[in-house]
């Protein structure tokens, strides 16, 4: 099921570039760095999954990017967000308008999304009337069309139906067909699969692949490590706010190379799954943010700023923050202890 990964991106610019992102949080008066030194891109076309425990600021990520997380609590410290090569405004109009149309997304909760006193058709056809000049019946007919793609039986009668008519999963689907309404460049879709059957994941994936087949771009985060095999170019894996691995699908499951990777990969489908289960340790503020997990820990982990991206292998895009690599990878412990995982055994897994 594994696609294959363009080198960076399928075009020469990439849609969207995050550089250095820190979104911090303010609870009891104390800011969390909730998301720190946070960049990457995706290009054109390009599929990009986020993977990593909850908590490791996937969401705030995906929020930050078009302002869309409320601040306060949130405030965006620091970051450059490029869209079509162009920096995207820090002015709350100018984003709106790229939200509603370029730019569109599907949180983790559909109620984020959907108006409880409009029906789901006006709110569908609002949306394609926003992009583009086209006739209420048209725009109607299409909502339909819409409605049916993302699974919803009965389109032509359901569309005149409120929100509150429709269960969770239903609700999901609605969300994310009004978020395609738009016919997004970019669609930044935060976990848009958990609330519903697997019949109608296949289908909202196969979906995605052929938008992304039809140039659409999308940044999906995921706890489904099929799904991130079967769909995703690249991959970056946070964890404690920061990205500690990236790279091409393939090449990530072939030889995950940072020891939180390697044990979000082992634990994944497990009964005793830890990434999900077990306490949160202290995130440290200095050092690699994995330290007092790490089994492999020395004192060069404990200090400093995260360590820097490194290629896990010559000529490659796969790119770790570990202090192991970067040179004597024969004294890699990490990389010597035969732990690595195969998309095949996230395969015969179950879902989380
Ligand atoms: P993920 O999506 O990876 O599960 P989030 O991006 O939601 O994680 O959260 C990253 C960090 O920010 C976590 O430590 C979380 O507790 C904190 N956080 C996120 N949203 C809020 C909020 N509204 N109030 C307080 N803390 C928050
Ligand atoms: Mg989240």
């Amino acid at each position: 099921m594994s696609k294959q990964s363009p080198v960076d991106g399928r075009g020469n610019t990439p849609l969207l570039e995050v550089s250095n992102l820190r979104t911090e949080i303010t609870t009891k008066n104390e800011p969390v760095r909730a998301v720190d030194s946070v960049s990457f891109s995706v290009g054109r076309g390009e599929i990009v999954c986020i993977v990593g425990e909850s908590g490791s600021g996937k969401s705030v990520t995906c929020e930050s990017i078009t302002r869309i997380i409320p601040q306060p609590p949130a405030s965006i410290r620091s970051g450059t967000v490029s869209f079509d090569g162009t920096p995207l405004s820090t002015e709350e109009n100018a984003l709106r308008s790229i939200r509603g149309d370029q730019i569109a997304h599907i949180f983790q909760n559909p109620q984020q999304s959907l108006d409880p006193v409009y029906t789901v058709g006006e709110q569908i056809i609002e949306a394609i009337q926003m992009h583009r000049d086209v006739s209420r019946r048209e725009a109607r007919a299409e909502s339909v069309t819409l409605l049916r793609e993302v699974g919803i039986a009965n389109a032509t009668a359901r569309i005149d139906d409120y929100p509150h008519q429709f269960s969770g999963g239903m609700k999901q689907r609605i969300a994310i067909a009004i978020a395609l309404a738009s016919d997004p460049a970019l669609l930044i879709a935060d976990e848009p699969t958990t609330a519903v059957d697997v019949t109608v994941q296949a289908r909202l994936l196969e979906l995605f692949d052929r938008l992304s087949k039809g140039g659409m771009s999308i940044l999906l985060v995921t706890h489904n490590l099929r799904v991130v095999a079967a769909l995703a170019d690249r991959v970056l894996v946070m964890y404690g706010g920061t990205i500690v691995e990236r790279g091409p699908t393939a090449e990530l499951f072939d030889e995950p190379a940072h020891p939180y990777t390697q044990d979000l990969f082992e634990s994944y489908g497990s009964i005793d799954d830890r990434r999900t289960t077990r306490a949160r340790r202290e995130i440290p503020t200095a050092g690699c943010r994995f330290q007092n997990e790490c089994p492999f820990v020395v004192p060069e982990c404990t200090s400093g700023a995260q360590p820097a991206f490194v290629p896990v292998t010559t000529d490659s895009n796969h790119m770790v923050s570990c202090v192991y690599y970067g040179g004597s990878y024969e004294s890699n412990p990490i990389r010597n202890t035969d732990r690595t995982t195969d998309t095949q055994q996230t395969e015969q897994s179950t879902e989380q």
